[in-house]
């Protein structure tokens, strides 16, 4: 099947960078849209040694205001400014978040040379782009309000050339006005409707982004059958205990959340510095329960 989502991460780090990972931060590529979410310290520079360039990076989700999650956008916004790859930029945030960005524009010097937005987060509908939805939902964190994210493709329907060919629709404008939704008359005088030339409904891709937060269940409703789940994994579920007293997840938890949910795989991401000599124990225990699991790394780039 086609890629939809280009994601690549740019900081998998929970905290504080190491010398191979840097703090959160992903960039999200949809057709002509891209996104980040979260930008911690150093992620303008990570998204030059990704080879990904600021063009069209319009939009930036920040899942709160831990340093760790925002630190770079003061960074960021001023390399905007001054090279000017966008003519907008919309931020959202939870208040205190967006209060940290802004103090940080003062920072800035110039007035912005594009258009800068900030939007408060709430649950529900974040933005809109051509055949895509971001909703964000609320996690369970050690701040008022934190926020994971899903981003849900519309249904689709495919053009079937086949059937047009048969109905003696020639290649070219026709094709494009039945993919439209008009009904036209064939070149024989039969009239043809966008029905006859478009397969079945099919679902959009899904794509789940799970920010810090505490392990609880109904995460697994919000993933439900997602084609790609990103999830924080800061501990291995020997430090349950200490994962629940910091308001994160352990690989386990991931993993359960990914298999209840029934999600097609899993990355696991925000990962404890504690852990840089036995990373690959948080994959082993996430594979014992949900096998199709990944340790998301620094500039590591996915289609979904
Ligand atoms: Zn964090
Ligand atoms: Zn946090």
């Amino acid at each position: 099947m086609s890629e939809t989502f280009r994601i690549t991460f740019l900081g998998t780090s929970a905290a504080v960078p190491t010398t191979r990972r840097n703090v959160s931060a992903t960039l999200v590529a949809y057709q002509d849209l891209k996104w980040l979410i979260d930008c911690g310290e150093g992620t303008q520079r990570q998204i030059m040694r990704a080879n990904i360039g600021f063009k069209n990076l319009s939009r930036v989700v920040l899942s709160h205001e831990h340093l760790d999650h925002m630190l770079g956008m003061g960074g960021l916004l001023a390399t905007l400014n001054m090279l000017q790859p966008v003519e907008h930029v919309v931020v959202h945030g939870n208040p205190t978040v967006l209060e940290r960005v802004r103090q940080m524009t003062g920072y800035i010097g110039r007035t912005a040379q594009y258009d800068l937005q900030f939007q408060v987060l709430q649950e529900g509908l974040v933005f809109t782009h051509r055949q895509l939805d971001c909703y964000a939902f609320p996690t369970r964190h050690r701040v008022k309000q934190s926020y994971g994210f899903v981003f849900q493709e519309k249904p689709r329907r495919r053009f079937l050339p086949d059937a047009a060919t048969r109905l003696g629709i020639p290649n070219g404008p026709e094709r494009r006005r039945l993919l439209a939704g008009e009904s036209l008359q064939s070149p024989s005088g039969q009239l043809v409707h966008p029905d006859d030339v478009l397969g079945p409904e099919e679902p959009g891709k899904k794509l789940v982004y799970i920010s810090d937060t505490m392990y609880f269940p109904e995460l697994s409703s919000v993933a439900q059958g997602a084609d790609c789940l990103i999830s924080e994994a800061t501990f291995l579920h020997a430090d349950a205990a200490l994962a629940a007293e910091a308001g994160h997840m352990t690989a386990t938890q991931a993993a359960m959340v990914a298999r209840d949910a029934g999600v097609a795989m899993l990355y696991l991401n925000h990962v404890s510095q504690r852990y840089a000599q036995s990373e690959h124990l948080l994959l082993e225990e996430a594979r014992h329960i949900f096998a199709n699991t990944h340790l998301a790394n620094d500039l590591d780039t996915i289609g979904v």
